[in-house]
């Protein structure tokens, strides 16, 4: 009646929607569009209706908002920054996240570029990354720190280009997680890592000088009393072996101080890998052991690298050996060639490595059988040292071995072509 009193007072009413029932009960949309009907005189006598059925497009249209708040309640959910740029670097989309994350309402950011809210040098350098990925059209990660009221914080950013419906790039989608304290932790392990590292080179550059005295005092009583009793004779090699031992120990914090700190030393000859091997085997004979080694082949090509260092290497695998087989007498040292590679093995038939630890025992202080393990003295380093040594020498180190039945450690070195 309302339509129709306006309609009469010759007013023209347009697409005036409304909901209407059916018989059936059911409901509908409809458009209505009203215009007056003029007699000759030109007087209004009626009204002429159109009623067209628009509940497909509203319930299209429906859909369209439902989608809509959809998705902007699971953008305004994340916590993390979102945003959607056009293809001038303006703000068509920003979460609460990302506006709180400048100190700025949603409001204020929205149709501006990076220029009207940071520093230049900070709007350079997110727009340079807008660049990049908008010339490539590919996703970009990376971390960038940004700093606002003199805060600053990191963030790990991915961004993207935008696309409309008909594939055409239309701006950039990013997501920036703050990582400001996770950055921060990492910082902090560097830098405790790096004092950790400082405190082994200090401490066992200390313990050096007294031990290399002990020892120069051992040897002078070993040469002036030894011969005299037998059983002080017997007390000073004792003496002695556990100075050679307090000796490595202290050489094995040296080497891991100098490996963190990137100044391990290497001398690089040519040197016989045979005549090595067999001074080394001498060596731990003469220390006293009731292993027996074994030693098969020869390589007859030198090796190339440092000799006191492969050395090391090699007495450490034969001391594992040993020290690790309490159960048997009976250690394998196998040398070969392949091409120019030299190939040599230490076989032991002891206590082996359970399956699931093999991977880490070349890592710094990892001990498979429990650290401080009781049965077992050491520091778990001996490996590692010998892993990074053979790595710098374009080697490659490993280990076989089967749980209770003993393993063998094998690593390459290349040979003089
Ligand atoms: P350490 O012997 O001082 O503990 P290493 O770095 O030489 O340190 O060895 C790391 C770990 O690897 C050892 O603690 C031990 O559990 C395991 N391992 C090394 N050699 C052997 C071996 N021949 N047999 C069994 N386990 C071994």
């Amino acid at each position: 009646m309302n339509m129709l009193r306006r309609v009469g007072e010759g007013v023209s009413v347009k697409n005036h929607e409304s909901v209407r029932k059916r018989k059936d009960g059911s409901l509908f949309y409809v458009s209505h569009s009203l215009s007056p009907i003029k007699n000759e005189k030109g007087e209004i006598i009626g009204a002429g209706c159109i009623t067209r059925d628009i509940t497909r497009r509203k319930i299209a249209e429906e859909a369209v908002k439902a989608h809509d708040s959809l998705l902007s309640a699971v953008i305004e959910g994340i916590t993390d920054v979102v945003f959607v740029k056009d293809l001038r670097g303006r703000y068509l989309i920003i979460n609460s996240a990302g506006a709180e994350s400048i100190g700025a309402t949603k409001g204020q950011i929205i149709g501006k570029t990076a220029y009207d809210l940071f520093s230049s040098q900070i709007a350079d350098q997110i727009t340079d990354t807008d660049r990049q990925v908008l010339q490539t059209g590919l996703p970009l990660t990376y971390d960038e720190t940004i700093t606002v009221g003199g805060i600053e914080r990191t963030y790990l950013s991915t961004k993207t280009v935008y696309r409309n419906i008909q594939g055409d790039v239309i701006g950039v989608l990013g997501i920036s997680h703050d990582i400001t304290e996770r950055k921060d932790a990492e910082r902090e392990l560097i830098k405790l890592s790096r004092q950790k590292d400082e405190f082994l080179s200090i401490a066992s550059h200390e313990l050096k000088t007294p031990i290399t005295t002990i020892k120069g005092f051992t040897q002078l009583l070993q040469k002036y009393l030894g011969g005299k009793d037998k059983n002080l004779e017997g007390f000073l090699r004792k003496m002695n072996l556990e100075i050679d031992r307090l000796t490595n120990l202290v050489n094995d914090l040296l080497d891991v101080s100098r490996i963190g700190a990137g100044k391990l030393k290497f001398r690089q000859t040519e040197f016989d890998i045979n005549a090595l091997t067999n001074e080394i085997i001498e060596d731990i004979r003469l220390a006293g052991t009731r292993h027996q080694i074994m030693l098969d082949g020869e390589i007859n090509n030198m090796a190339v690298g440092d000799p006191h260092r492969v050395g090391q290497v090699l007495t450490n695998l034969i001391d594992n050996a040993v020290k690790y087989s309490p159960n048997s007498d009976k250690i394998i040292i196998k040398l070969g060639r392949n091409g120019e590679i030299a190939q040599i093995s230490v076989q032991d038939f002891g206590i082996g490595i359970p399956d699931d630890q093999k991977s880490d025992i070349f890592k710094r202080f990892f001990q498979a059988h429990g650290p401080g393990s009781k049965a077992f003295s050491g520091l778990g380093l001996g490996l590692y040292i010998s892993h990074q040594i053979i790595h710098q020498h374009g080697g490659n180190i490993w280990v076989e071995s089967e749980e209770g039945k003993g393993s063998i450690f094998y690593f390459t070195l290349p040979l003089k072509k």
